[in-house]
Order: C-alpha cells, then structure tokens, then sequence
C-alpha cells in the first residue's frame, strides 16, 4: 500500500520520539505476525492467541502501562498508540491485548495480595499465562449491579456460582478475574481455569470479532481458597474502574481501525477508474474522504488529550466516556463509508474494510454501549441519572 497523508494537521508533532518509536516497533510486529494471517484467521473464526501472547509478551505490550512484576511500565500515551497500531490489524487482536493488560492484569495488579500479583502478573506480562473477565452475565450486561453470580462462604473457603458471558479470551485462558456477589458487596475472584466446576465453551456464529476467542464461562460451585478474593476492592467500583483503564485503550485502538479502513478507501479510490476517471477524482467521493479524514484527526487529538491527561494521573471516567463514544461511533461511520467507496470489493475478505466494520459493531457494544456511555456524560451534564 502507498504511504498517503492522512495526518493533515501534523499531529503526530505532538508525540515524542520515544513514542514514535514505540508506534514503530508495534506497527512492524502487526505487519509481520498479524496482517498475513488475519483475514484467514477472521474466516475460520480462530486465533492462535497462545503464540501471539508469546511474542507481544517478548515485546512488552501485555499490561504494557502497569509498573513492576515484568511489566514495561509505558505511559498511557504510549499504550494508546500500541493499542492503534494493533487494532489496524484487527480489533479482534487488539482485544486479546486489552483484555489481557488492562482487565486482567489490572484488576489483579490494582486491587490483588502481593501473592496473587507474584503468582500471576509476572507470567502474564511475559505471555505465558492469559487471562480474561467475567462481569457481564447472560441477563445482565449493561446493568452488571444486577448480577447472579454468587460468592458464598464455605469455612474459610469460598464458593462461586453462576455464568458469565460473552468473555474474551475464556475458552483460552489460564485465570480469570471473577466478579461476583458475595453477601456484604460485590467482589472479584481470581479463578485459575482449571479450577474443579470451571468450564468455557466457545461462543459460536459470531459474525463480528471473529479473529478472537469469546466463551461462556460455566461456575458450578467452584470452591476456592479464602485468599482467592480481590483484597483491596469491595463494590462495583472495582470493575468499573478497571473498565475505565480499558476504554483509554479502546479510544485509541478504533482510530487504528479507522485508519485502515481509510488508508484502503484512499489508495483504491485513485486508482480504480470509472467514467475514464479514478473514482477519487468525483466531488462525492472527495467529500467522503475530506470528511473521514478530518473526523479521524479529531478523534486522534481527544485520544491523546485524554492519554495525557492520563499520564498526569488526571483523566476522569466521564471524560473517558465521551473518547470512547466518539471515537468508536466514528471509527464504525469510517468503515462503513469506506466500505461503499469500494463498491463490490468492499464487501470481500480481501480487502480488511468490512472485517473491521463488522468488528467494529463489538466494540461499539462492548465496554459500556454508546448508549450507556450517553447516559454517563448526559448524567454528568444535567446532575440527573437516567439510567434506570
Ligand atoms: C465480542 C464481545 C466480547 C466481549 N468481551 C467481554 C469480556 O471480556 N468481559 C465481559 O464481562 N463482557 C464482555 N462483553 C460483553 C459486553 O460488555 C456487553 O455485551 C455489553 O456490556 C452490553 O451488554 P448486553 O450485550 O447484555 O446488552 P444489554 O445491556 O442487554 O443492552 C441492549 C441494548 O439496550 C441498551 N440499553 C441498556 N440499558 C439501557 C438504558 N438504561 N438506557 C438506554 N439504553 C439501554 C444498550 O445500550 C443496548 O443498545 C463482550 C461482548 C462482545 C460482543
């Protein structure tokens, strides 16, 4: 593909070197390990996440921002960036990551026993160990207050029982971080895989996010040490700030997506011909790129502005909201746009524009909805809560 010019108003001016280098050395492991494959991966509905955790694991990107037990201790900026770069691949793959870094390996790093980090993060950063998490449940999703899965005491032992759904990584996992509802608050578990009564089935049919592993995670009285629970977090606040770290991740991962999709438009766009023109050269097809264009820029800028914020351990989880809204619902709108610029071959794995589209309609789902993220920055707007 031709390098065209996408960043018309310079900002990649606002990034360090070191940043730049960090996009670099992402964007060739993508272009090696992820862009051969994936539309082959994405048409079997499979992913060899083991392997590709091994290899980003040797490159630090697994819990890239978290700090200590092997991890590479990035800025936010940075991740963002990383998190980009691999989402250009395929949001299926940035998945893997994100699921990993900042769900996982946050929750335990954040809120886990100086055991439970040492027992798990130091061979999660290295890839060898994956995880996933368990909050949405079969009739729970938007509203996870709601949840039925149960943490009951048994002894000194805990038991937990329910089902989780629609779980990244879970039928490849080795841990999964657990939230479930024990009698004094909500509380999160660390459930080694291979746990007696913990099963995974593959979730089937998905037409959407296919390069990626997503199961139904089965809890059938799972009895677990006392010291399996989350010491330092009681309440939803747990995972719903572990959700805020992984939409940071997510608003820049879209625009990587959308950059694609837009590098592809672009490039077939002045080169396809039509009426003894490229098709790039018609007034409508230029509005569509102008417009693409622009809206990826400014996607860009709340990405990184946000990320900074981040870095100066400032940004707030509304603010996170609207990044994540917008630049999702965006990033979808650039996909299905480009998608009509390549007429017939828009529609054909050969080309990544609706692989992305289609994944794009999870990751506009999953992470809070557009929705629920309207009703965040709607509440924060009026002081008024409409979510129930
Ligand atoms: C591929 C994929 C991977 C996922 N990975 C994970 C994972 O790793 N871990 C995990 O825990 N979950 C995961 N999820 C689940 C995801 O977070 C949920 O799907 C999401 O929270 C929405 O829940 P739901 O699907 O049950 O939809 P529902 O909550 O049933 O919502 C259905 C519709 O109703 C709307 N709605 C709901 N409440 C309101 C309201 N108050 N006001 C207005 N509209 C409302 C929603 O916005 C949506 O449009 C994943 C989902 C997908 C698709």
């Amino acid at each position: 593909m031709r390098a065209l010019p996408l960043d018309l108003i310079d900002v990649d001016s606002l990034h360090t070197d070191e940043e730049r280098q960090i996009r670099a050395v992402v964007r060739k492991v993508v272009d090696s390990l992820v862009r051969p494959h994936v539309a082959e991966w994405y048409e079997r509905g499979q992913v060899p996440a083991r392997d590709l955790a091994l290899e980003f694991g040797k490159l630090g990107l697994l819990g890239m921002h978290l700090t200590g037990y092997g991890c590479a201790g990035a800025s936010a900026v940075a991740y963002g960036m990383a998190c980009l770069e691999l989402e250009a691949g395929d949001s299926g793959v940035r998945s893997l990551v994100s699921v990993q870094g900042s769900l996982a390996m946050y929750a335990i790093w954040r809120f886990g026993s100086a055991e439970q980090k040492s027992q798990w993060l130091p061979r999660m950063a290295a890839g060898e160990a994956l995880g996933c998490f368990g909050l949405t449940e079969p009739d729970h999703g938007s509203d996870p207050a709601s949840m039925t899965t149960r943490a009951r005491r048994s002894g000194d032992d805990w038991l937990l029982s329910g089902t989780k759904m629609w779980i990244t990584n879970a039928p490849v996992a080795d841990v999964a971080v657990v939230w479930a509802r024990a009698e004094e608050a909500v509380r999160g578990f660390v459930v080694p895989m291979d746990s007696p009564g913990v099963t995974a089935r593959e979730i089937q049919h998905k037409m959407s996010l296919r390069a990626s592993s997503t199961g139904e995670l089965v809890l059938d009285d799972v009895r677990l040490p006392a010291d399996a629970v989350l010491p330092e977090v009681e309440g939803l606040k747990g995972p719903l700030s572990c959700l805020t770290e992984a939409r940071q991740g997510i608003s820049w991962g879209a625009l990587g997506a959308a950059r694609e999709c837009l590098h592809t438009a672009l490039d077939y766009a002045v080169s396809r011909e039509q009426f003894g023109r490229p098709i790039g050269a018609f007034q409508l097809t230029q509005a569509k790129l102008a417009d693409m264009a622009v809206e990826l820029q400014k996607g860009y800028l709340l990405a990184l502005h946000l990320g900074r914020l981040a870095d100066a351990g400032k940004v707030r989880p509304e603010q996170v909201s609207v990044a994540k809204l917008n630049n999702v619902r965006e990033a979808l709108a650039i996909a299905r746009q480009c998608r009509t610029i390549l007429g017939a071959n828009g529609i054909s794995g050969e080309y990544p524009v609706l692989r992305h589209a289609n994944n794009l309609e999870s990751v506009l789902t999953y992470e809070g909805t557009s929705e629920i993220h309207q009703l965040v920055i709607g509440q924060k707007l009026t002081g008024l809560s409409a979510f129930g």
